[in-house]
Order: structure tokens, then sequence, then C-alpha cells
């Protein structure tokens, strides 16, 4: 089939507060390096209200080409609204390929511009490459419970769009001598054509015991089967004076919010002690970990964690904390005096 006639790399930018998100400097910096190779442009269109001074860090960024799609009903990001802009505009472009970030709002509007455009859409992208001799984008992501890494291609479709995880692909430096061309669209909408109305914002709570400043943490994955068991966690945590962290599938399952996961797209810590019960030891959380002490609690003796960790303890994570909890309370006691023994 003969695409030839579909060109550029296309970013959907994705802003809050008038500031350009870090997802999208991670998408630029990817959509630079499949243009490059395919010798095509890096364009990249800018929705929201009073979003064009950032224009010029895009370009920064790596954009060849900038579009900017402002109106007052942009404030907030509105599905309905950014498909019917943001989608007639890509109708008329025959774009190659468009990068939209694995965010609440990209994995929105992603499968509505794929059915304007009547195109495919692979979700959660985690690695991305074009083969050298067709240019066919490559999309690789995690399936089958993470056990394998699935790569998607779209032979017989233009264009090719993908959602790429935040937080898996480095942000591109800043080049402000990089010249690129900037361009101001009209937009024509009513609030009609909203699909939403806002009535109110109410920010979220603000972590009292932000993960990567603790001293302590105790983590669990997977091998923890119910939310009474988890709560186990939050009293040695408690008792510790330390935070409680998660494995992905802890997170995913909504047991705890993404900011309490830890690992390549969770967050990077370095406690002082690190407690894991119930995690295998995957490389995507481990990376995340640089602990003084790792203490791991698992069934399998075989289980990866143990390769890592300093002190291993093959037990049921349903036995093991609560044993743990009496033992601290019981050293308390008897050291009333120097309870800073645990807090290190
Ligand atoms: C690109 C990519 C990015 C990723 N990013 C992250 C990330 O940031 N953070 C992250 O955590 N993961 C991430 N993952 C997922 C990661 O690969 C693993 O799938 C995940 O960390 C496994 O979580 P887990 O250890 O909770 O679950 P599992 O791998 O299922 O492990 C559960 C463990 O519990 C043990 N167990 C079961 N029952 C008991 C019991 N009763 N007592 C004691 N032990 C028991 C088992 O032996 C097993 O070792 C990523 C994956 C990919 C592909």
């Amino acid at each position: 089939m003969d695409f030839s006639d579909y060109q550029g790399i296309y970013v959907v930018a994705e802003t809050r507060n008038g500031k350009v998100c870090d997802i999208t400097a991670e998408l630029i910096g990817q959509a630079r390096c499949l243009a490059d190779q395919k010798k095509q442009k890096a364009i990249v269109l800018l929705a929201g209200r009073n979003v064009a001074g950032e224009a010029e860090r895009l370009t920064a960024l790596g954009a060849d080409e900038v579009y900017i799609f402002e109106s007052p009903l942009f404030d907030h990001y509105d599905g309905q609204a950014y498909e019917r802009v943001l989608g007639s505009f890509l109708c008329e472009r025959k774009a190659d390929t468009i990068l939209v970030g694995a965010t609440a709002a990209g994995r929105d509007l992603a499968p509505r511009l794929s059915a304007k455009l009547v195109c495919g859409v692979t979700a959660d992208v985690t690695e991305l490459s074009a083969e050298s001799d067709t240019g066919l984008v490559i999309w690789s992501r995690p399936a089958m419970g993470d056990h394998i890494m699935a790569d998607i291609v779209s032979p017989r479709f233009r264009p090719q769009m993908g959602t790429v995880r935040p937080g898996v692909f480095p942000m591109p430096e800043e080049d402000r001598n990089r010249q690129g061309r900037v361009f101001r669209m009209p937009v024509h909408l009513t609030a009609a054509d909203m699909g939403t109305v806002l009535k109110r914002i109410i920010p979220g709570e603000k972590e009292s015991d932000p993960l990567e400043e603790a001293r302590i943490v105790v983590a669990g994955g997977r091998g923890i089967r119910s939310r009474d068991e988890w709560q186990g966690l939050y009293r040695l945590a408690a008792l510790l004076h330390g935070s409680v962290g998660a494995t992905r599938p802890i997170c995913e399952m909504g047991w705890e919010p993404h900011s309490r996961q830890i690992g390549q797209t969770g967050k990077l810590i370095a406690p002082a002690v690190y407690f894991a019960f119930g995690i295998s030891g995957a490389m995507q959380h481990i990376c995340g970990v640089q602990a003084d002490i790792m203490i791991a609690v698992n069934q399998d003796p075989q289980a990866p964690i143990f390769q890592t960790a300093d002190y291993a303890v093959v037990a049921d994570v349903k036995e093991f904390p609560p044993l743990f909890i009496e033992a601290v309370e019981s050293l308390k006691k008897r050291h009333a005096s120097q309870v800073s023994v645990c807090r290190l």
C-alpha cells in the first residue's frame, strides 16, 4: 500500500494552567527521533487557553512546526471539543504518525481521534521505534500481565497512532537556538460544542508522608491478597514512622494511588530501610529502589527479590507482618526511653 502522501509525526500536546506538561516534552523527544529516521517533520498540536507562549519551548524541545489552537473554552480538557477541533485538522492533514500521552486526557482523546480518522490506536506504549526499510512504526507495550512485550504495527492504515506512558522516555534537552514555524489556527467553538460542564475543581489531597522523603518504606505487592492484610502494612509503617509503597499491579487494582507506586513508571526512592512484602522483585520495580537495607518477605525461596535483598525471609505475608509488628511493639515497650531507635 502506498502511504507516501501521509506525512508528519504529530504530537498532541497536553497543558496544565497554560504550561506544557512533561509528557509532551517526552513525546516530542520520540517524535524527533522518528521524524529524523523517516525524514519527516515533528509537528505539535497545542490546544488550550493562553498557551501560545509555550510554542517557543516546543520548538526548543525539537518541534519543526507548532499549530496553536487557542480558545477560552479550552481552559480544561473536553474530549468532545478537542476531538472536534484537532480531529478535523488531522483529517485534512493526512498524518503519518500521531503520539498522544497515556494520561487521563490522552486515554480519552486517542480513541476518539482513532474513530474519527478510521485508524487503530495502540494504548500504553513503553517502547517506540520504526522499521528501517518500511518506516512502519513499531509500538511496543507490556502484555499478558506484563510477562511479554507485544510489538504492534499498523501496515494497512494511516495514521499510525499510540498513547505513550508518561515517565518512560527521557525529556529532550531544550535548544533555544532551534528554529521552528508557529501557526495560529482559528477555533470555532461554542458552549454547545462542549461535552462536559465544569462546575468545580476539587484539588487532590496533598500527601502528608511523601514516599520519596521517607527513611523507612513498607511496600507490598501482589502476594498480599486482601485489603485487610494491606492495612497491616499501614500499621507497621505507623509503628516505624515510615511510609507505605506499592508495586504497579497494586496501584492498577486501585488499592493505592499512582503516587505510591515505586519503580520505572512510579517513584524512585532511596530509604534507609525498605521492606518488600509479597513482591516478586521485577526489574521494573527494583530499579526504583536504592535502599541501604532491603528486607524481603516472600513465600517463594526462588523469588528474584531475594537476589537483591539484604535480608530474605521465606514466609507467608499473612503471617509475617503481624509477628513482626508484635516484636517491634514489645521492643519499643522494653526500650521506651529509646524509641528513637526506630527513627532512622
Ligand atoms: C515498562 C514497564 C514498566 C513497569 N513499571 C513498573 C513500576 O514502576 N513499578 C512496578 O512495581 N512494576 C512495574 N512494572 C510491572 C513489573 O514488571 C511487575 O509486573 C510488577 O512489579 C510485579 O508486581 P508484584 O511483585 O506485586 O507481583 P508479582 O510479580 O505477581 O509477585 C507477587 C509475589 O508475591 C509472592 N507471594 C504470593 N503469595 C504470597 C504469600 N502469601 N506470602 C508471601 N509471598 C507471596 C509471589 O511468590 C511473588 O513473588 C512495569 C512493567 C513494565 C513492562
